[in-house]
Parts: structure tokens; sequence; C-alpha cells
């Protein structure tokens, strides 16, 4: 098996688990780039959030309800956080297993690094 978080679902690579479903899985980043970060994916494999939301809107959903779980779990609700799913080339995704970023705890400052000017 070759896809990461795949091997982290079957348990043969260690991860911090937050929160297991039957379905889906939330962990913590390994390089965090806020005080809280957490990933949150689907156990079986999707490539990105638009294969799984077109193969599997239902599991889409518990996807975003174990985040939301989670982001209550780390007292993020009150102050907010961001959920974040980087897609494709473009996107800067960098691991073909689907997952949320979920990120708060403190401002996260702008959306995104630069704007269009
Ligand atoms: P992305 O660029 O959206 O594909 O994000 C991939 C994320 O996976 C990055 O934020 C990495 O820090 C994170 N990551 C990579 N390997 C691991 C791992 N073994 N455990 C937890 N997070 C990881
Ligand atoms: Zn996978």
């Amino acid at each position: 098996m070759e896809c990461l978080f795949c091997r982290i679902v079957a348990g043969e690579i260690p991860a911090t688990i937050v929160r297991e479903t039957d379905n889906t899985l939330a962990f913590r980043d390994i390089g965090p780039k806020a005080p809280v970060h957490v990933l949150v994916i689907p156990k079986e494999h999707y490539a990105d959030v638009a294969t799984l939301a077109q193969g599997d809107p239902a599991l889409a959903g518990e996807v975003l309800a174990t985040a939301a779980a989670v982001a209550e779990d780390e007292g993020l609700l009150g102050d907010g956080f961001r959920l974040m799913f980087n897609t494709g080339a473009y996107g800067g995704q960098e691991v073909y297993h689907v997952h949320a970023h979920l990120l708060g705890g403190a401002p996260l400052g702008p959306m995104l690094a630069r704007d269009l000017g």
C-alpha cells in the first residue's frame, strides 16, 4: 500500500489520533501551521475533495461532521477556525488522499499568502 494516509488508517504509520468514527479519522498534522492543526480524512481512499464529494456525498458530510466535532473538542467554536481542502497542483495538494485541514487556536491571518494585487 503506497498511500501515506491509507497506511495511517491501517495503523502501519503512527499518528496522534484525536477522533475516530466508523468511516473517518482525525489526527494531528505532523507539521502544524497553527496551534491547532488537525487533518480529517475518510478511511476509504479518495484522491481529493471533488472525487469524494461526487463519488460519496454522504461520506463527504461525515468528514465535515467529524471536523466540526474536533473543532468543538479543541475549543474552536467560539473564536472560529478554518477548514481547508488543498486540491490538485494549483491548490498545493501534497498527499493525494483527501484531507480537510482544521486550523485554529489563534488568528489565522489572510486567507491566501498573496492577493491578485
Ligand atoms: P496537503 O499539502 O494539503 O496535501 O497537506 C498534506 C499535509 O500532511 C501537510 O500539512 C503535512 O504536514 C501533513 N503530513 C504529512 N505526513 C504526515 C504524517 N505522517 N502525519 C501527519 N501529517 C502528515
Ligand atoms: Zn489513501
